[in-house]
């Protein structure tokens, strides 16, 4: 059966100064072969909704609905899909890989070759309901409620696999640079693995935030903490941050570049800032062996995002909000 669905929809990709989204209602097809449908209850907004509307990540689609930290329920099923009608399901970015190319073949499908991210290349969670691959579908725990279910599906996610590409170790020295939907949740994930955590982040309110949340130490965004770094995450979109990142570690640190756009990458000395065998690296999409690990330790610790709800129509004064970082925590769209 077809259903109509109220969505909000991207056409001109611009500065969020100005609404770029438009409310529409639509007609969504009944799901195919692997594909499910599912009734959206709350959907997270991500930095990267952000560079898709801004036009910060070139337009793959003429008219796409972003959004892809999606909690909903389960309300049609293609025959042979292993998913009961009712399930409650988390769908994140990454919405399918070919499963063929070498990387997927490897186990490391976050590098595949043709991938499809949900959002971008197919419709996501900006509506009433969305169609997606069964396989990609997460069930979740009772234990997460929607509103707070939904930044774990990629803010959570991709700030796990953060920590696993920046080669967190329990205890260590660990900085985080930025302090958002993503970071926040990676504090918590930190805390309990018994690390000691330094925040640099602007913004007078994201520092306070951090230290409520129990960071060690706690400073501007290219402060340096008074320890040195075994490990950095950089949340940032920012070369400059990577950079005062670099700078805060030890010989032999990891830093994690957590941002799928950076403004630029400044030039920097290899002398003092690289040399001593510390290294940088991208962190990239995440696996769907991330999202089942993340979001079972996510149950184990009891970890609560913060998170602000937006109705469907304010969706564009939630990119704003995430844009001028003017809430803590995490802007999650709910639906009645
Ligand atoms: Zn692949
Ligand atoms: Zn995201």
């Amino acid at each position: 059966m077809s259903a109509t669905i109220r969505a909000a929809v991207l056409r001109a990709t611009g500065p969020i100064s100005r609404d770029r989204l438009t409310l529409e209602h639509r007609e969504l097809p009944p799901p195919c072969p692997g594909q499910i449908l599912v009734t959206v209850r709350a959907c997270g907004v991500c930095r990267t909704d952000l560079n898709i509307v801004e036009g910060d990540l070139p337009p793959r689609h003429p008219a796409i609905v972003p959004g892809h930290q999606i909690v909903g329920v389960v309300s049609e099923a293609a025959p042979g899909v292993d998913l009961a009608l009712g399930t409650r399901v988390g769908i994140s970015w990454v919405g399918g890989t070919d499963g063929t190319c070498r990387f997927c073949r490897e186990g490391r499908e976050n590098l595949c070759d043709a991938p499809v991210f949900t959002g971008y290349d197919i419709d996501g969670g900006y509506a009433t309901a969305v169609v997606c691959r069964a396989d990609f579908a997460y069930p979740l725990s009772d234990r997460l409620d929607d509103l707070h279910a939904a930044p774990l599906l990629c803010a959570g996610i991709i700030g796990f696999r953060a920590l696993r590409v920046a080669g967190v170790v329990p205890g260590e020295n660990v900085g985080l640079y930025g302090f958002g939907a993503s970071a926040h949740l990676a504090l918590a994930v930190l805390r309990s693995w018994g690390c000691s955590v330094s925040v640099a982040t602007r913004g007078a309110g994201h520092r306070d935030f951090a230290e409520k949340l129990g960071a060690d130490w706690v400073g501007k965004e290219t402060d340096r903490p008074p320890q040195r770094l075994d490990r950095a995450i950089t949340f940032a979109p920012s070369g400059d941050v990577v950079v005062a990142a670099l700078g805060a570690l030890r010989k032999g640190g990891v830093v994690a570049i957590n941002a799928i756009h950076l403004d630029r990458m400044p030039q920097f000395d290899y002398d003092s800032l690289l040399w001593g065998e510390r290294e940088i690296r991208s962190v990239t999409n995440m696996t769907r062996a991330d999202a089942r690990d993340f979001l079972e330790l996510a149950v184990k610790i009891g970890l609560e995002p913060e998170a602000t709800a937006f109705s469907l129509e304010h969706a564009n004064d939630a990119l704003r909000a995430v844009k001028n970082d003017a809430i803590n925590g995490a802007a999650v769209i709910t639906f009645q």
